[in-house]
């Protein structure tokens, strides 16, 4: 996979915050707006419950997976669907080789997919001749810019509509001081001529429901109702934990989706996809393939506590919130899956080595796990793949150091309460102005006074 580069986030996330502030300004007024939208939309409903409820049924489909994986696939298969199964990336790829060999393909539309982003199926489409097309709004603009997305439901929230007017003025013609609907009508336009010419259609899946074998598929734009019943072939990435037991939960993930993401009570399209046009149909493909994709989720399904990540339903609510994300945006983290999800979900598909420090790139301040809608307990992995990398030898030098320090200590008692001591003693904000790490750390905010008594004096006189 050659766009995958975690290990360069501090470099990344330190060259966009000096080189470009206007990627923090785009990103944190998005992320904020985002945030807002569903705040509201949870207020309308009771929220804990609907969130309880996602997580039971997101946890019971992924420790029953492969029944409910054989029951979709199965299902599939009797509508009329070409199902493949795609152990990893080359194997999801290889699907794409056949149409496009047998169907002469040279033109592909596509819907917004982070799967097929993870998979890279733009740069193997023109590997094999095919000039694939982005046809959702935000994708459209990074595919002419030669970006990756910056955000799971916003790919270029890092651009600002100053970028954007200067790129339509440039690629499509419009007036420097187009508005943002003179902006999206001139893509709409420019698309509507790819959607007619595309041989080929490729859509990810948000949901796929195994009692009924229907794809659903979320979107605010339409391109996805295009890119899936006009042209002749539809292909669908699908990833493994993407199943649900039955097409009543899709009715529920809908909304809980829509009201995370973009604050909708439901999208603006919904498509339920159930296999290739019927004789008495006037539109629809004539083929469709879905391809179940693995590529790394049964290794993480079969860790003890990272699996928990792949109740993910891709909503972004914990981008928009995360401190950390709303700084950079996604480039800096190197990799298809950004900000807080990004950093549990990395070191489970491409392997903690890989994706280091990712699990780092947090203040483990919890508000993403407070607006997840699956209930993922974020922080907690994120501390989970920490430990690991301390077991693994990978955690930098000075934290495995004071990691062990500290741990010498707190199984001593005598010498915890000799070192705490030495410490109340010390001039500590001067001190820490000198140490490193935490003298990069007190540059901006000062550094908290030790207490003047230890927590077992203060035990001993008396706690009220
Ligand atoms: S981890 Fe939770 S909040 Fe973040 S994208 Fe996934 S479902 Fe949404």
């Amino acid at each position: 996979m050659s766009g995958v580069n975690p290990g360069a986030y501090r470099e990344a996330a330190a060259r966009s915050l000096r080189d470009d502030p206007s990627v923090r300004a785009s990103v944190g007024s998005a992320t904020r707006t985002f945030d807002a939208l569903r705040a509201r939309a949870f207020a309308d409903i009771d929220a804990d419950r609907w969130r309880d409820w996602a997580r039971d049924v997101k946890t019971h489909t992924l420790t029953h997976l492969d029944r409910y994986l054989d029951q979709a696939a199965t299902r599939l298969e009797e509508n009329g669907v070409r199902v493949h199964w795609a152990e990893t990336a080359e194997d999801a790829l290889a699907v794409l080789d056949d149409v496009v060999e047998r169907h002469g393909v040279r033109t592909a539309v596509k819907a917004k997919s982070m799967l097929s982003e993870e998979l890279e199926v733009n740069a193997h489409l023109e590997r094999l001749g095919v000039d694939p097309v982005e046809t959702d709004l935000g994708e459209y603009i990074i595919q002419m810019l030669g970006e990756p997305p910056s955000h799971i439901v916003g790919p270029a929230i890092h651009k600002s509509l100053a970028a954007c007017r200067e790129l339509f003025h440039e690629r499509l013609g419009t007036p420097l001081d187009g508005s943002p609907d003179m902006l999206a009508a001139a893509a709409r336009e420019a698309l509507r001529t790819r959607f007619l010419e595309a041989d080929l259609g490729i859509s990810g899946g948000n949901f796929l429901a195994a009692d009924t074998g229907s794809i659903a598929l979320i979107e605010n734009e339409g391109n996805i109702r295009l890119s899936t019943s006009l042209p002749k072939v539809h292909v669908a990435f699908v990833g493994i934990e993407k199943v649900v037991p039955r097409l009543e939960d899709v009715a529920g993930f809908l909304q809980l989706t829509a009201r995370s993401a973009t604050g909708q009570p439901i999208g603006l399209f919904v498509s339920l996809i159930q296999g290739p046009r019927r004789p008495d149909e006037i539109d629809g493909p004539e083929e469709v393939h879905v391809v179940l994709v693995d590529n790394g989720r049964s290794d993480l399904l079969a860790d003890e506590r990272g699996w928990e990540a792949l109740r993910c339903v891709r909503c972004g609510a914990c981008l928009n919130i995360c401190p950390v994300y709303r700084q950079t945006g996604g480039h800096a983290y190197g990799w298809t899956y950004s900000g807080p999800i990004g950093a549990i979900l990395s070191p489970g598909l491409l392997g903690l080595e890989k994706a280091m420090p990712l699990p780092h790139a947090s203040s483990l301040c919890g508000a993403c796990t407070e607006v997840c809608p699956v209930r993922i307990p974020i922080p907690d992995l994120l501390l989970h793949w920490r430990e690991r990398a301390v077991e693994e030898g990978l955690a930098p030098l000075l934290e495995s150091l004071g990691s062990r320090v500290y741990a010498g200590l707190a199984e001593r008692p005598g010498a915890f309460g000799v070192a705490g001591g030495a410490l109340r003693h010390t001039p500590w904000r001067p001190l820490s102005r000198a140490l490193p790490v935490v003298g990069a750390w007190t540059q901006g905010r000062e550094a908290p006074r030790p207490s003047p008594k230890s927590f077992r004096q203060l035990w001993d006189e008396g706690i009220e």
